[in-house]
């Protein structure tokens, strides 16, 4: 582990003086006998401080903390929590799954770099599925003894806390990140100074310099790269304040302070990684500058290229063009005109690196990390096939199914996003240690045996609770005399837990097509009112800052929910975060996802709402490709076939499909056959399909052993390293 400055210590009683350590690195987060240890301290300060132990400690009353040191039951749970941490360091090489299985990795270490990491909704440095994504990525990475280290960006105003006004529209409200409130420490140089690296923008004369703050996530350290530093020109202190705001100037230089500034972090703190991932294009980059330190090591551009290329993993995450960064030729030139002749090359042939059909004389950050990546994949077997169609001309003369790129199908963190009443569950009827074995389908078979009846009464309790949680957020916005009656009626206080509750939360991109259920607004009335079989639907989601055609279709749901015809039976709940996702995924019925095919590269918030025991009713596209298991007897959950064609006749298609599959099999399934208890049995069956069959099939855990064993191992001994001598201090 990386030697970190230990923080001001608290001050805590003697004896459970280790709990400041315990909040300061997010292994707590996925352990519930360690969230306890905060929780049972004070739970309404818990709370009101959204889970940050950091903040926690600093304000909870030191006379709960001198009471629980003299309970014997707090110490010996303390103690048996301490036991179990000290352990991540120490069992490490040998009795971890690395060790165990791919001794070749220990002592081999990647570099991680995403440009955005959702660990825990109090560290705001996330704003959706990409980040979250990588945050599972390291977490697994922690609990299988992966040497990894990550390297982000600390956003000191994340990306945004989303309020709508009375029209319904979003209005963005910067998340204010103050790193002393954080797991976050400051990386410093050994005369107590803050470490500083540097990059160049325009003016190599004058670089910006970056602080280097460090998270501490179980096994594996974040490192989180700051502009705002003393010293620095006022313009440059905010380019890491906003994670994806600004134009493409601002977007452009967080890129090179991610990409290039860390690189040189890692460097400046002593890391030698064997090999790098780079999770989508934006921290490209990594790429030229690792480049650059080779051909300083004093090989040829082609040489440098080709060592760099075998040590690189790259994943690429969208089939929509937008989604891919491209920066103007101009704008290259004026920030990598005094790069360029540190790799040995011309202006054409740099600007060559980053050229692609379809981004014009661009410098397109996909394309780059895709011909200085050797091992690359895309996210699902679908979007493999998209993918390979859309660059497969990199490759000159090679056919799209030819190109060189595989897939690897997203992945979830299981021990994150099942919900702790489901886990309780689990511990008593999986086989012993079944964490450890999540990737295998064996370890699931024992869901059948689970009683209908509990495993309904915890899908009842957390649906309670995910109300609860909706009005509770409605209340106290109410109480504040911030909203008018109508913000009320649109945040669901009619919802009830009898009724079918369908969630339906993600990013507002035109191409995930919100309001398809409203296009035939009729037949969804009869649908949600029907007072013996009523059904309900929670939408959540954020639309991007800039992204106003997304503000308009949250501005639709918002007045559909006000609309008295609907009943009270639509609800838009504010600020889709990690907190609300995890109450969403646990307490509603069913998820519903109806992307325009094949636009969905993978999708993850359904493998979570699956993994507890809510089904998916959504277009078979990206993950539930494969996760839809259509035998009749033992479905779990509903696929509809994506209908070719225009879209509008598209749309208009899957949404009649969407209609029928409702009508005809999930509403009966639900209400019909309740047994005597009122368990409706045929839909507990497919409850548990849907855990036993995709939970192992898309854990995390079985996302990173695929990519050990097809990526990682042939990177890690590629032998791409720089001559330790050659580096830059
Ligand atoms: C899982 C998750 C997502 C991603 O969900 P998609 O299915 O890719 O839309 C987005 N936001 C949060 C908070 C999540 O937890």
């Amino acid at each position: 582990m990386v030697q970190i400055v230990p923080r001001p210590r608290l001050d805590l009683p003697e004896r459970l003086y280790r709990l400041d350590e315990l909040g300061t690195n997010l292994w707590w987060s996925w352990h519930p006998r360690a969230a306890w240890l905060f929780r049972s301290l004070d739970p309404v300060l818990w709370e009101t401080l959204d889970q940050n132990p950091v903040m926690f400690l600093r304000y909870l009353n030191p006379e709960r903390l001198r009471r629980a040191a003299a309970d014997p039951a707090y110490v010996t749970a303390y103690d048996a929590v301490m036991d179990r941490f000290d352990a991540l360091t120490q069992d490490n090489a040998t009795t971890a799954w690395v060790g165990r299985h791919e001794p070749a990795l220990v002592g081999r270490p990647v570099a991680y770099f995403s440009a955005e990491f959702g660990l825990h909704p109090s560290l705001p440095i996330y704003s959706g599925g990409l980040g979250v994504l990588a945050g599972d990525h390291i977490k697994t990475a922690s609990d299988l003894g992966l040497p990894l280290f990550a390297v982000s960006l600390l956003y000191r105003q994340g990306y945004l806390r989303q309020r709508l006004d009375a029209d319904g529209w979003q209005l963005d409200v910067p998340a204010e990140l103050e790193p002393w409130g954080e797991p976050t420490t400051p990386m410093l140089a050994p005369d107590g100074r803050p470490r500083l690296v540097e990059v160049a923008f325009e003016d190599p004369a004058h670089p910006v310099r970056l602080a280097v703050w460090v998270v501490q996530v179980g096994r594996v350290p974040l490192f989180l790269l700051d502009a705002d530093v003393e010293g620095n020109p006022d313009w440059t202190r905010t380019i890491s304040s906003r994670l994806y705001g600004g134009d493409k100037e601002h977007r452009l230089r967080q890129e090179i302070i991610l990409g290039i500034g860390g690189v040189r972090a890692l460097r400046a703190v002593g890391l030698d990684p064997a090999y790098w991932h780079g999770n989508e294009g934006h921290a490209a980059f990594h790429l030229l500058e690792r480049v650059r330190e080779h051909v300083a090591a004093g090989l040829p551009f082609a040489e440098a290229a080709d060592r760099v290329r075998r040590a690189t993993v790259f994943t690429s995450h969208t089939p929509v063009p937008a989604g891919h960064d491209v920066f103007a030729a101009e704008q290259m030139d004026r920030y990598f005109g005094h790069f360029w002749p540190q790799l040995g090359l011309g202006r054409e042939e740099f600007l060559a690196l980053g050229r692609h059909d379809g981004s014009g004389d661009g410098f397109n950050m996909t394309a780059l990390s895709m011909r200085l990546s050797d091992h690359r994949n895309a996210v699902s077997a679908r979007h493999g096939e998209v993918t390979r169609r859309m660059w497969h001309d990199l490759w000159p003369g090679t056919p799209p199914e030819a190109a060189p790129i595989g897939h690897i199908t997203n992945g979830v963190h299981l021990p994150t996003w099942i919900n702790d009443r489901e886990q309780d569950l689990l511990d008593r009827h999986l086989p012993i240690g079944w964490r450890d074995r999540q990737e295998d389908p064996a370890t699931w078979e024992a869901v059948r045996e689970i009683p209908d009846g509990e495993l309904w009464r915890i899908h009842q309790e957390a649906k309670g609770e995910l109300l609860e949680y909706l009005r509770e957020y409605t209340r106290r916005r109410w109480a504040s005399g911030l909203l008018e009656p109508g913000q009320v009626v649109a945040s669901g206080p009619f919802l009830e837990p009898g009724a079918l509750t369908i969630g339906f939360a993600r990013r507002f991109a035109t191409y995930k097509r919100a309001t398809l259920i409203f296009s035939d607004p009729e037949r969804l009335a009869r649908i949600v009112n029907n007072a013996e079989r009523p059904v309900q639907i929670v939408f959540a989601g954020k639309a991007h800052p800039a992204d106003d055609g997304g503000k308009r279709l949250i501005q639709e749901i918002f007045w559909r929910a006000r609309d008295p015809r609907l009943n009270g039976r639509i609800a838009f709940a504010e600020n889709y975060d990690m907190a609300l996702a995890a109450r969403l995924y646990a307490g509603v019925d069913i998820w519903l996802n109806n992307p325009r095919a094949p636009l969905e590269a993978s999708g993850t918030s359904g493998m979570k709402a699956a993994a507890n025991g809510a089904p998916n009713l959504s277009i078979l596209d990206g993950w539930w490709a494969e996760g839809w298991a259509a035998d009749a007897a033992n479905s779990n959950g509903w696929g509809i076939a994506p209908d070719g064609g225009d879209p509008e006749r598209q749309d208009a298609a899957e949404a009649r499909a969407f209609y029928d599959a409702l009508e005809r099999q999930v509403i009966p399934r639900y209400y019909d056959g309740r047994d005597a208890d009122g368990v409706p049995t045929a839909w507990v069956r497919t409850m548990k399909e849907a855990i036993r069959t995709n939970a192992p099939a898309f854990s995390a855990q079985r996302m990173v052993i695929d990519y050990i064993r097809q990526l990682y191992l042939p990177a890690a001994l590629g032998e791409g390293k720089v001559p330790a001598t050659a580096r830059r201090a």
